[in-house]
Parts: C-alpha cells; sequence; structure tokens
C-alpha cells in the first residue's frame, strides 16, 4: 500500500504529532500523507479505504487535543494544497483548503478587497476554518464562503456547495456535523475596500489579541463556546479557576478561556483539565459549557 500511496502523497511513517498541532501535544501516527493534488487526495482516500486504513484530516492543528495514544491509521494534511489567488475586479477569492487564513486575509487586503479582517489572527487553515465557522469580533467566515468544493467521502464525487446549500451557526456547520466530506477549497465574496483602513482593523485586532490572550504559549485558542448572553472566560474566572494546573496544563492567567501548554503538558493533562473546568462551572453556575476544540484519537 505504501509505494501505492507515495505516487500521490508525501508519506511518512511513525511520525510524532508533537510538532503538528498548536497545543504541542499527541502521539505517535502510524502515517503522515500530504495529498500533492487535489485529485491525489481522491486517490489517497480510496487507497486506504481499499486497505481499511481509518484516516482523519488534519489542518493547521490548532483547534484539536490529540490522544497521545499511537494513532494506527493516517492522519491527512493539506499542506501541498495551499494555493490561493484574489481576483479584485470580480471581488471574489479562492483559497485550496490548506492555505493558512491570515495568508488569505493579507492576500485580499493587499488587493483591496474587505471582508476577512476579523480572521487575520486565526492561526488556521481554510478547510480547518470553515469546517468549524471559525470566527472573532463578531465575523465569521461562512459569512464570506461563496461556494465549498468538497470530496465526498461515500462517493468519490467532488462537489461544489453554493453558501445557501450549508447548514452553519456560532462556531458550527453540516461539515462538523456530518463527516461526509473533506474540504478542497472555497471561494470568498468580498467588497472593494482601502488597503490603509483594512490594516489599520488588522492592526487594532492584534494589538487586542497581544493584550489578552497568552499567544506566547502552546494552546488551541480558546477551550469552550461562549453560552448563549455571557461568556465562557466570564464564568470560569468567576470560578476562580485561573491559574489552575494539571500536569504542566494551566488555565490561563491572562483568559479564563484558555487552557496552555506551561511545561510540557502531555495531552491527559489537557484533557484531566478540560474536565475539571467544565465539571467546576457546572456545579458552581449549573452552566454546561460545550467544548469549542475537537477531541482526536481519545476512543
Ligand atoms: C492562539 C489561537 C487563537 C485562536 N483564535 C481563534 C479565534 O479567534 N476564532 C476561532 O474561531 N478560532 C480560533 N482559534 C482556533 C483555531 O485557530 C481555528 O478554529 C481554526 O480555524 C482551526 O483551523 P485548523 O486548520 O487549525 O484546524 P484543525 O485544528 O487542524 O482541525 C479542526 C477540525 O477541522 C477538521 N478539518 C481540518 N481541515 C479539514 C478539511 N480540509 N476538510 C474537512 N475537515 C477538516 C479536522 O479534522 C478537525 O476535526 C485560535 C487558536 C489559537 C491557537
Amino acid at each position: 500500500m505504501i509505494e501505492e500511496l507515495k505516487k500521490h502523497a508525501d508519506v511518512l511513517e511513525d511520525v510524532s504529532l508533537n510538532k503538528y498541532n498548536t497545543f504541542h501535544i499527541g502521539g505517535i501516527a502510524k502515517y503522515l500523507v500530504s495529498p500533492l493534488s487535489i485529485n491525489d487526495l481522491v486517490e489517497t482516500i480510496k487507497i486506504l479505504d481499499t486497505n481499511k486504513v481509518p484516516y482523519f484530516i488534519l489542518g493547521n492543528g490548532s483547534n484539536v487535543i490529540l490522544s497521545s495514544k499511537k494513532y494506527e491509521g493516517a492522519v491527512i494534511r493539506m499542506n501541498n494544497l495551499s494555493g490561493i489567488a484574489v481576483h479584485p475586479e470580480l471581488n471574489m477569492a479562492y483559497a485550496e483548503a490548506g492555505a493558512m487564513l491570515p495568508r488569505l486575509v493579507l492576500e485580499t487586503v493587499n488587493k483591496e478587497l474587505t471582508g476577512l479582517e476579523f480572521a487575520g489572527g486565526i492561526p488556521g487553515t481554510i478547510g480547518g476554518s470553515i469546517y468549524m465557522n471559525a470566527g472573532a469580533y463578531n465575523g465569521c467566515i461562512m459569512d464570506y464562503v461563496a461556494s465549498v468544493s468538497v470530496l465526498n467521502k461515500e462517493t468519490y464525487e467532488i462537489e461544489e456547495l453554493a453558501n445557501e446549500d450549508i447548514e452553519y451557526s456560532y462556531r458550527n456547520t453540516i461539515f462538523k456535523k456530518e463527516h461526509k466530506y473533506i474540504i478542497l477549497s472555497a471561494k470568498f465574496f468580498l467588497k472593494k475596500g482601502e488597503k490603509s483602513s483594512s490594516m489599520a482593523i488588522l492592526e487594532d485586532r492584534q494589538r487586542r489579541r497581544i493584550e489578552s490572550q497568552p499567544i506566547n504559549f502552546p494552546c488551541a485558542g480558546s477551550v469552550f463556546r461562549n453560552p448563549d448572553g455571557d461568556y465562557a472566560w466570564r464564568l470560569i474566572e468567576a470560578c476562580n479557576l485561573k491559574g489552575t494546573s494539571i500536569g504542566g496544563a494551566e488555565v490561563s492567567e491572562m483568559h479564563g478561556n484558555f487552557i496552555i501548554n506551561k511545561n510540557n503538558a502531555t495531552s491527559d493533562d489537557v484533557y484531566e483539565l478540560i474536565n475539571l473546568v467544565h465539571d467546576t462551572v457546572l456545579e458552581k453556575t449549573t452552566v454546561d459549557l460545550i467544548i469549542e476544540q475537537e477531541f482526536i484519537g481519545w476512543d
């Protein structure tokens, strides 16, 4: 199987996932597979299915909590699929799933298109960001997506889904619910803007992040979704959980809804700390916080 896979993808075996996620945790993956093109991705999936090898897609690993157990399957990375094309004359941009969102933001702003500035500091890929409808400062990516090209894992067909065919809400999409699709690329509709005012917004948002988030520590952004009418950080801080730690993982002193890898945390440290925060908030406030990050490889 490996020789067949290598015709379509860069393949590494027995790879530590530690450096492929922003928490810097996780175990060994049997295969780390980076398809060379969209057609090669389709062939890769067919080969894995034929050989009954389980797989999952990893974007930039900035919203996942990976288990430390060995993953006896293939982790598929989209890093070879990272093309971006901006068409200011059409108010459109196109990006492949493996392209980084902040790069798309800068390339659109440089061509005087406005809309995506809210996402300048979200360290994810286009695929991972659409999957969970990433957002900040009252903006979310799905509000700017015209269509998404996907691989249907059941039929191996490539489909084009228009925005109106994609169910989405706050930090949620049909992709998260159904797991039937691999996101390949997306088209974005934007508006004519002015580079200087877009840059001013980007700088303001970056300053606000530096002031409020522990961005110098490995982490995966906000741990919990904000409950209706409230903020997860407010509830966590009201329960005096800031600074609480298990092993090397700590509830950030700077922002209650961030857990940081302060000192060589293990996956289990992070997992247990998330549970402790969840259970304490539930007990003290009766709010059942919902996790925003994804646990992968824990069953
Ligand atoms: C410092 C910091 C700040 C952050 N700030 C924000 C913020 O302001 N707003 C916000 O929304 N998030 C934020 N995040 C979280 C994270 O960056 C976003 O959720 C990001 O969009 C995740 O993208 P990713 O490529 O890293 O996805 P990953 O973490 O790699 O994957 C997340 C999920 O998406 C799936 N997936 C990835 N690519 C594909 C694909 N091509 N097809 C199908 N499924 C796919 C994966 O299987 C996984 O289930 C922050 C994270 C950090 C570390």
